[in-house]
């Protein structure tokens, strides 16, 4: 018995499509380049949509379009996947974090207006396992203060805030693609922006800082290779023309884990979202209560994969990362409320065709485990 933490959902439709590119001689910067981000800017509801290599390179192009760099402080949170706050130590930038909201486990909007000082460029809010940040209370803070706001939605396409699509709330946003997510590519990602001058800069800066308008071989500013292929992005357009299906498929998982899993009280899941609140299902997580230590966690995990139930630790805090921990001398107890969840969450296996019965192996032994665990 083998149960995988998570799989990509690629029908014959993603594979025909891969494969006429391969047919054809635009591997990169051909036409599904463009195609695939006219899709996302539609589906995201925003102006501009521009393709990368990976969410990380796009996270990176976002804060050095709007000119975060050496010492400019953003507020984060350090509950998240790393890649959301070395996208401003990339920059030279600093990031501070901000301790979470306990029910929606993301940035509490509340406590980021004591952390702004004289050099805070910006607002990285991460819409965390797919659930929307407060957005019209954090672009509120931001304006008051004349901020910049990033979203990384990484892990949140499809998921909308009073009926707005996350993404392009702020002044950008970035979607990942990377097989665990919602859709995938393989590799890959999207900035999402409504104004015209950090689209114009994150283009040119994933092509090596060309000028799209001039001779191929000028550079305007020093860029990088953030490209994506048109074979990555024929993959995105297949998945994009299914998200729909997607992710009500997830959706549906996420509610056969609610069924099994709500009455059983030593474990608390995920919020499900309130009337302005929709959320895009990107992992199933539950957290033990808090009677429990971080040890219990480990040997529930522990019992869990030898039963072959693959499991996941979402999210370690980033300020506790070594080399965090090195760079910037943080140690346990800085934020309380990220350290008491990262310790007690099990991210469990979840993907769109996972299978009823493998639901009911999963639920019954992890509750089994905890309750031999008291
Ligand atoms: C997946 C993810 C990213 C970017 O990931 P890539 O692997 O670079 O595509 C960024 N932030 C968060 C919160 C993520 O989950």
């Amino acid at each position: 018995m083998k149960i995988n933490l998570s799989g990509p959902d690629i029908t014959k439709k993603e594979i025909d499509a891969v494969v006429a590119v391969l047919k054809t001689r635009s591997l990169s910067l051909g036409p599904k380049l463009p195609a695939f981000e006219a899709k996302l800017a539609q589906y995201a509801e925003a102006k501009h949509a521009i393709a990368v290599n990976s969410g990380t390179s796009g996270l990176h192009l976002c804060v050095r379009s709007l000119g975060i760099k050496d010492d400019d402080e953003v507020i984060t949170t350090p509950f998240s996947f790393v890649a959301s706050a070395n996208c401003i130590l990339f920059e030279r930038g600093r990031p501070v974090f901000v301790d979470i909201d306990p029910e929606t486990l993301n940035i509490d909007y509340r406590k980021i207006e004591a952390a702004i000082t004289a050099r805070t460029k910006a607002i990285l809010p991460v819409h965390i396992f797919g659930y929307p940040c407060r957005m019209d209370e954090i672009l509120k803070i931001a304006e008051k203060h004349n901020l910049k706001v990033i979203e990384d939605a990484c892990e949140a396409i499809g998921a909308t805030f009073n009926g707005r699509k996350v993404g392009a709330m702020g002044d950008c946003g970035v979607f990942a693609f990377y097989p665990n997510k919602q859709i995938t590519t393989g590799e890959g990602g999207m900035i999402v922006t409504n104004d015209d001058k950090i689209a114009n800069m994150c283009r040119s800066m994933r092509n090596q800082g060309r000028d799209p308008s001039s001779a191929w071989l000028e550079h305007r500013e020093m860029g990088f290779n953030y490209r994506i292929s048109d074979i990555n992005c024929a993959l995105g357009i297949a998945q994009m023309e299914r998200i729909d299906n997607i992710l009500e498929k997830r959706s549906s998982v996420a509610s056969m884990y609610k069924q099994r899993l709500e009455s059983f009280k030593q474990l608390k899941l995920l919020a499900r979202g309130g009337a302005d609140i929709s959320r895009s299902w990107f992992v199933y997580v539950v957290r033990l209560d808090k009677k429990f230590s971080r040890e219990d966690r480990d040997i529930v995990i522990a019992k869990l994969r030898k039963l072959g139930i693959e499991c996941g630790i979402y999210f370690p805090c980033i300020h506790l990362q070594p080399f965090c921990v090195k760079k910037f001398g943080y140690k346990r107890g800085d934020f309380p409320v990220a350290e008491g969840i990262s310790d007690r969450t099990i991210a469990l296996p979840f993907y769109n065709n996972l299978k009823e019965k493998d639901i009911d192996y999963v639920c019954e032994n992890l509750k089994d485990i905890i309750t031999k665990l008291t």
